[in-house]
Formats: structure tokens, sequence, C-alpha cells
């Protein structure tokens, strides 16, 4: 196919507004953005091949500069430094006490140039106090703690477990609740380096950290499991004026077999995916007031 190939087979599903709650975050749908009805016929148009040989790139659904339209990159939170919470919550179980989000994040690096997926990440134009301008990276603590916040978990398990489907273990789900809940106990010394993660990446991979420009106004989240596929995010700002997360979740499969497990659904692979997931919804809920309009996109 080519970059902008209608996919027939795709289908859009609205799960409605994130949450009737107010999640802690501050970026707000605006009340006069489109609804999802109006564009739901074109968004295939926003939707391309992904490049593993371009940089990863963030949910952020800001204007960056770098984007080429035809070599982009599958989208997560945090990038590729992201991917190793995930690997800390889900499936390492070295010392926590020696850990350092820092160190893992240097070998998340590693390990996507080893599989020869092109890491990535991002600061952004804005003027923070000791933040990058990543909310994924500037604000793990936070993430952490709103996964693990009791007033918020009915609304974190509801999602996670509707966009995981058949997928979905309660065990898995518990057992990386625990692990956020541990880690939390010791996450000023864990998180502590996190802004020196964007050196390590522009180190290795020159050219690999974007800068996002302006401020976050996202009115839906798009979660895509079509396999290499992944979302135009300037091309969709610039026609709709409004922005977009768009997580590729299918990315998050595929490097938990390349990492995990090649053929079958073990504990490991299991543990990853739900942690993945388990992230990305937390990261909104730290982001966001939950007012976008979440949006899956599937093969049918
Ligand atoms: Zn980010």
């Amino acid at each position: 196919m080519d970059d902008t190939t209608q996919q027939p087979d795709v289908q859009y599903t609205s799960l409605g507004r994130m949450t009737l709650e107010e999640w802690p975050g501050s970026v707000a749908a605006n009340k006069d953005s489109i609804e999802f009805d109006a564009i739901r016929d074109t968004l295939d148009n926003f939707y391309v091949r992904s490049d593993d040989q371009s940089a990863t790139r963030c949910i952020d659904g800001r204007h960056d500069a770098k984007l080429d339209e035809h070599h982009l990159g599958a989208q997560m939170p945090g990038g590729a430094p992201g991917a190793a919470l995930a690997y800390r919550l889900g499936v390492d179980d070295s010392d926590l006490t020696r850990a350092t989000f820092f160190n893992d994040a240097e070998s998340m690096i590693d390990t996507f140039m080893r599989l020869t997926l092109a890491p990535g990440g991002h600061k952004d134009d804005q003027h923070h106090d000791g933040g990058v301008g990543c909310g994924a990276l500037d604000s793990m603590a936070a993430i952490v703690a709103n996964m693990t916040n009791p007033s918020l978990v009915e609304d974190h398990k509801r999602i996670v477990k509707t966009l995981l489907g058949d997928d979905y273990n309660r065990d898995s789900y518990l057992r990386i609740m625990g692990a956020a809940l541990v880690l939390q106990s010791r996450s000023n010394e864990y998180f502590r380096d996190n802004a020196k993660v964007l050196g390590i990446l522009e180190n290795r991979a020159p050219g690999s950290v974007s800068t996002l420009e302006g401020a976050h106004e996202e009115a839906f989240v798009f979660v895509n499991f079509v396999e290499n596929t992944t979302l135009s995010s300037n091309r969709f700002y610039e026609t709709y004026g409004v922005q977009a997360f768009g997580y590729d979740v299918w990315r998050s499969k595929q490097l938990a077999h390349q990492l995990l497990d090649l053929h079958a659904d073990t504990t490991y692979y299991r543990n990853f995916l739900h942690a993945r997931v388990m992230i990305t919804i937390a990261t909104l809920i730290t982001l966001t007031n939950g007012s976008q309009t979440l949006v899956a996109r599937f093969s049918k």
C-alpha cells in the first residue's frame, strides 16, 4: 500500500468521553471542538504506514516541525524511554532500591537500537521548571501516583479493560498495580534524573529528540490497533485545528513479543503489555481533565 491508501477493513469506534469525573490533569478538550461523527469518515486519510527507521514518537498531539509525513515512527507515551517504566513494572524483578529510571531508560534505548527500532523522544518550546516538556517524562512520579490513587482506579481499570478486551487479565492488572505501589514508595529517588534521559537519546541516536510547539489542546485520544500504521498528527492538527493524542497499541504488542516471548502469551508478555497500556491510561489521567473523546481504530 502507499502512504495514503484507504483501508476499507479498518473500523473506528468511539468509546465516548474518557470520564464524567474530573481528572487531575489540565489539558481540556475545547468546548467548540469538532464532534467525532463529523470526522469519522475522514480519519483513515490521516493514517500512514509507520516506519521503524524513523524516530519513535510520543503520544503528544502538538505540532512537530521535524516530522516527515512519509517517515513516521510509531507513537507511545514518552517515546522509547517510556517503555522502560513498563518493563520495570511488568518484567524486571531486580532490586528496586538500586534502580533509577535513568538507567532503565538507557537500557531500553539500547534495546530499541538492537531491535533496529529507531528510538525517539521530545521536549517542547514552552518554559518549565526542571522539566523538558514531555508530559510523560516530566510527570512520571505523578503518573505512578495517579495509577495507584483509589479515587481514580475505577476509571483506570474500566478503560484498560475496554482497550485490552480479550487480552485483559486480572492477575496481570493487579500485579502491575502492586509493583506501581512499591515503586511509588521511592519514586523521588527512582525518577530523580528523568530530565537527563533526553541527553542519552541525543547521544545514542543523534537527531532523535524533537521540539514540539505550543500548548496542549488535545480533544481526542486515538488508540490504534492496526499494525504498522500510525497517525499523521501534524496533518490532523493542520486540517481540523484540534489535536489528538495517538497511541499505537500494536507497537506495545510487537515489543512484548520481541522482548519477551516470540510465540506464546506468557506471563511476562502479558505483564509488559498490561503495564504499557496501564501507564498510557495513567498518563492521560495525569495530563488531561478527562474531557477528550476516546476512539479505537482496529481491523474488522
Ligand atoms: Zn511526550
